[in-house]
């Protein structure tokens, strides 16, 4: 879908009173946008209720990234220092078969094993630097909604006026159920106690599957033991105690290993929903605000952190008044399906832990037919988010998916893609003829580059396509318009995401 080429409102949608933009919570997600808003000039405030970014062990849940995350990151020229902290691996699996994405075309062909504390906080480190604003213990506890911005309550009795509101508040979205946001979806058949305890005894680390699901112990610092048991309890907000817990364990190992305390309780179902629109006015929704799932497959965290990406960059058009508001449909008109895709390969994954005999078949089966290249690549492109492709029309295959990021000769030396996308500023990037095409009228918004490229252009589990002259790229890394030797088109796509053009 291209958002409809109209009169932008030159009017900017900031007044002095209010933020124009406030972010309610501050997770991957939350911090993610702010980045992304504070990178395109634009102000806004993360309201976190927490009491401030230290993140307890409860919050360490996310176990790493997929390789379209880590690429996201390197296009804004931060994925080193993700990388350095954790573990390259394969990390994507079906059916028991890792999906190795060593041969895709990225530079990135692995996830980044990285609990999701460390993520949080490097995120965290790297906003402050661009200048997010994020105020802790500050809990949102109403909305109130006009056409000219949105009233935020605040627990403390504080008010606060903004432009727009993001609900980035996880699974459980106060600003999702104030905005009416229906959250339809499926309700949980599994659930599952996640815990960091003490243990007196010896305890059995590693994988215990049964009937049921997926056990696990492992060790942690200081001699603690990290563990997921399976739970009888689907009410995932009913109290969770000790005793729960030791039950639960003795369940499973028929010894509860001399279990004295827990640091941590939480307990985690396949409840599996989506937001019924990720838009309602001037409140938007992104990350686990707008869609939860069982955590098999690893996905929620990677999921929240595009979403944002793809969110900064119109919400900053539309504040500046470089785009008009209906820019922003465009969001949920691609992002929607990308996570009722995920969600639906995560309840896939749910169905197959069950660890009884008829499932154990089609286990065997499934992993015969990953055998197959084509099919291997069709998976591993879902789950390492490299195949994303939005629908913006028929067009070569470029269009809607994700620029490769190619080593470009240019008139000053050896350029990344990558490198031209750090500010989250659109690009347009000629391989024709230098020269040939003229965006004048767009010079302030959009950075021209003509640049040379010799090699085959390859996408993942997709393979080879003619390589083009001329590519938009939008701030998110994602082809708005694919040039063929002319520039047919490239006023409307110009005008469509970035705006009408400025007057000589
Ligand atoms: C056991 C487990 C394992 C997982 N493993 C993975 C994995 O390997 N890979 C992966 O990608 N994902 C994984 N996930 C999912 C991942 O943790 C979430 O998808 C991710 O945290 C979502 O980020 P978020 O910022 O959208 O929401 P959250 O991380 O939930 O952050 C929301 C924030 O909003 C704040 N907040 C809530 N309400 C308010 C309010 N009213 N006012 C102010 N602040 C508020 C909260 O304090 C919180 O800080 C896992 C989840 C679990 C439970």
């Amino acid at each position: 879908m291209t958002p409809n080429a109209r009169e932008s409102t030159s009017e900017p949608l900031l007044d002095e009173a209010k933020h124009a933009v406030v972010i309610v919570g501050g997770g991957p997600t939350g911090m993610m946008l702010a980045a992304e808003l504070a990178l395109a000039g634009v102000e806004a405030v993360v309201l976190e209720r927490r009491p401030s970014a230290e993140i307890e062990s409860a919050r360490a849940r996310a176990g790493g990234l997929h390789a379209r995350t880590i690429e996201v990151l390197d296009q804004r020229g931060v994925a080193e220092r993700f990388l350095e902290e954790g573990e390259a691996m394969q990390v994507a699996a079906f059916a028991g078969v890792t999906l190795d994405l060593g041969d895709f075309p990225t530079r990135h062909p692995y996830g980044l094993a990285l609990w999701q504390k460390h993520t949080e906080r490097i995120l965290g480190a790297w906003g402050s630097e661009i200048g997010v604003v994020a105020q802790y213990g500050r809990e949102v506890s109403g909305l109130m909604q006009n056409d000219n911005g949105v009233d935020v309550r605040l627990a403390d009795g504080d008010t606060l006026r903004a432009g727009y509101v993001v609900g980035c508040d996880g699974g459980r979205s106060l600003v999702r159920k104030l905005a009416g946001i229906d959250f339809p979806g499926w309700g949980p058949s599994v659930s599952s106690i996640i815990a960091e305890v003490e243990m007196q005894g010896e305890p059995e680390f590693g994988f215990r599957n049964d009937a049921l699901g997926v056990n696990a112990m492992r060790p942690l610092e200081g001699g603690r033991v990290g563990l997921v048991v399976r739970d009888e309890n689907l009410d995932r907000e009913s109290d969770l105690t000790l005793d729960d817990l030791r039950a639960a364990i003795v369940a499973v190992w028929g010894s509860d290993f001399g279990l004295v305390s827990a640091d941590m309780i939480s307990r985690f179902t396949d409840a599996t929903r989506q937001a019924a629109n990720y838009r309602a006015g001037r409140v938007l929704l992104a990350g686990d605000a707008a869609h939860i799932h069982y955590p098999a497959g690893g996905q929620g965290l990677n999921l929240g952190v595009q979403d944002a990406v793809n969110l900064g960059w119109k919400l900053a058009q539309v504040i500046t008044g470089a785009a008009p508001a209906d820019l922003l449909d465009t969001y949920h008109a691609e992002r929607h399906p990308v996570a009722a895709r995920v969600l639906r390969y995560t309840m896939a994954l749910t169905a197959l832990q069950r660890g009884d005999d008829r499932t154990s078949a089609l286990i065997e089966i499934l992993g015969d037919l990953l055998d197959v290249a084509e099919a291997r690549d069709r998976i591993a492109g879902l789950a390492s988010g490299l195949d994303i492709h939005y629908d913006l029309g028929e067009g070569h295959p470029l269009l809607g998916r994700r620029i490769p990021d190619l080593a470009l000769v240019t008139a000053d030396g050896p350029l990344r893609v990558f490198a031209l996308l750090h500010d989250a500023r659109p690009v347009l990037l000629n391989l024709g003829e230098p020269g040939s095409l003229d965006i004048t009228p767009w010079a302030d918004r959009v950075q021209l580059t003509d640049a040379e490229y010799a090699g085959t252009w390859e996408l993942p589990a997709l393979g080879a396509v003619v390589a083009p002259a001329a590519a938009l790229i939008r701030p998110d890394g994602y082809v708005a318009w694919v040039g063929g030797g002319t520039d047919t088109g490239l006023r409307d796509a110009l005008t469509a995401w970035f705006g009408p053009p400025t007057a000589a």
